[in-house]
């Protein structure tokens, strides 16, 4: 006949080794996610790069972390990541949201390494303005709002009406963020109802 040989301080220690494994792997998957977070570019939605950045792939091997573009934009809306961002800290980013680029292009100009590269104000590409038809109130017909087509420095070129509702023209579209900023719905996630996504590479040297 067989008998359970397992005595009870057996089992407490197999119990441990459990719980322990399962504590091993929860910590290795905090770690990973971790280091995943301290490598992964900060730039994303209404997270951008100056004007005239060279692209995202080479961006940390060609900043120097001088600070200088931070020091010379009169806006203050650079602002250089801290050691929370792991690889990137010190570089530079723009919280588009919170204070967008008004394109006065001091910053281009400091930059020693050639990081931000010189533009002009109209061929910055720094991402393109993206409308959340679902959030935004003209195109849900709730309220004529005209926030972001009023407050663009390319009124018509870069966004226009359409039978009254905001469209935005890719080509034109420098991606300041001046539109994120003004837009007056701010949704649970705290993006708008107009939003900056990043794009790489769409510089246009002038
Ligand atoms: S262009 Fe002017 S406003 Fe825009 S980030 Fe550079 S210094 Fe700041
Ligand atoms: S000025 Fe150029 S090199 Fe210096 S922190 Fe800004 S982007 Fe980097
Ligand atoms: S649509 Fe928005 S992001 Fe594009 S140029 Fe106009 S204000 Fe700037």
């Amino acid at each position: 006949m067989k008998t359970n040989s397992r005595t009870p301080e057996d089992k407490q220690a197999g119990r441990r080794l459990f719980i322990g494994g399962l504590l091993s792997s929860a910590l290795l998957a905090v770690g990973v996610r971790s280091e995943a977070r301290l490598l992964s570019s900060p730039v994303t939605t209404n997270r951008l790069r100056p004007p005239g950045a060279v692209t995202e792939n080479i961006f940390l091997g060609t900043c120097i972390r001088c600070g200088r573009c931070v020091e010379v934009c009169p806006y203050h809306c650079i602002i250089p990541l801290d050691s929370r961002h792991g690889v990137h800290a010190g570089t530079p980013l723009i919280f588009a949201e919170t204070i967008p680029c008004y394109l006065c292009m001091k910053c281009v100009e400091v930059c020693p390494t050639g990081t931000l590269r010189p533009v002009k104000q109209e061929a910055t590409r720094m991402g393109l303005a993206v409308v959340n038809r679902h959030l935004c109130y003209t195109w849900q017909s709730q309220t004529l709002c005209r926030t972001c087509y009023n407050i663009c420095p390319f009124t018509d070129k870069a966004i226009r009406l359409d039978e009254l509702r905001p469209v935005v023209n890719e080509k034109e579209c420098t991606g300041c963020g001046i539109c994120v900023h003004a837009c007056p719905i701010t949704a649970e996630d705290g993006s708008k109802a107009i939003n900056i996504e990043p794009l790489y590479s769409r510089v246009q040297m002038s």
